[in-house]
């Protein structure tokens, strides 16, 4: 396994620090370690890795097409604005950007959408996710995306964040969304598919932050050699065709 040299954006944060911590067993040569108040800068670097803040995704572009450095994105919550930053930034460079790195939540995906199509419209539709204290937002991009692939598969919009009150009864097209916050939880994940008498629960539970780092590190070697383009895990996979 070659060394593979990354910049590294959020150093200092969670994610950073299991990325830092992982980096010499799979052969990663951290480079650049930039956090608030660096500059950016990805001179050395094979390929940039970015676990920060949505706030930082548009000067990170600017910094990716100068050098023409690769973009492995895992930064969650960014606004419609800085995702049109990162697809304009593909379409020069390589870029994956995903809400979650673990290969259980890329099955979670598949086998939430074909649980979808299996059981049709008879059947409510929930997502609860948990996170540990310290999250910014909410709901988590992992959930976001679970919300995603139940839309397209039900042809709704309709999602409901949390429930107050005499809200009424359910809507039959609604999504529910709940998300937990509390104590270290790397990150919990479960699709509730309510019908009359049964019910299907999909749950993921990530115990630590090393799934999202192993994932990231090969999201990042993944990319080296590959067109621009906009990718996610499921190219990463391999999945993408299936
Ligand atoms: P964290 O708050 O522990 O770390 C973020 C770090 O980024 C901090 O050290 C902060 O100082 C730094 N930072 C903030 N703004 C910056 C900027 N403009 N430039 C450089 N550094 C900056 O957060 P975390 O738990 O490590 O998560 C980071 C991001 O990754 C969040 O958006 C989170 O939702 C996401 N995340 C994604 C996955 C995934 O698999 N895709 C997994 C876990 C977390």
């Amino acid at each position: 396994m070659t060394n593979l040299r990354v910049a590294l954006i959020g150093a200092a944060g969670r994610m950073g620090q299991a990325i830092i911590a992982l980096a010499k067993s799979e052969g990663v040569e951290v480079v650049a370690r930039i956090d608030l108040g660096d500059q950016l800068t990805f001179a050395d670097a094979d390929v940039a890795i970015d676990f920060s803040h949505a706030d930082a995704a548009s000067s990170i572009c600017e910094v990716a097409i100068k050098s023409k450095t690769p973009l492995v994105i895992g930064t969650t919550a960014h606004s419609a604005k800085q995702r049109d930053d990162i697809v304009a930034v593909s379409k020069q460079i390589p870029v994956v950007l995903a809400s979650n790195f673990s290969v259980g939540v890329s099955t979670l995906f598949a086998l939430t959408e074909h649980a979808a199509k299996i059981l049709g419209d008879d059947f409510d539709l929930e997502i609860v996710e948990a996170h540990h204290r310290m999250k910014k937002d909410a709901p988590s991009g992992t959930a976001k995306a679970l919300a995603e692939i139940l839309q397209r598969a039900r042809q709704t919009k309709v999602l409901r964040h949390g429930r107050e009150g005499i809200v009424g009864e359910r809507g039959k097209s609604e999504i529910g969304i709940h998300s937990v916050r509390g104590g270290d939880v790397a990150g919990d994940h479960t699709v509730i598919f309510a019908g009359q008498s049964e019910r299907l629960e999909l749950t993921h539970r990530a115990s630590s932050r090393d799934t999202f780092a192993r994932g990231a590190i090969r999201a990042a070697r993944w990319l080296i050699g590959k067109s621009p383009g906009l990718y996610d895990m499921r190219d990463v996979l391999g999945l993408s065709d299936e």
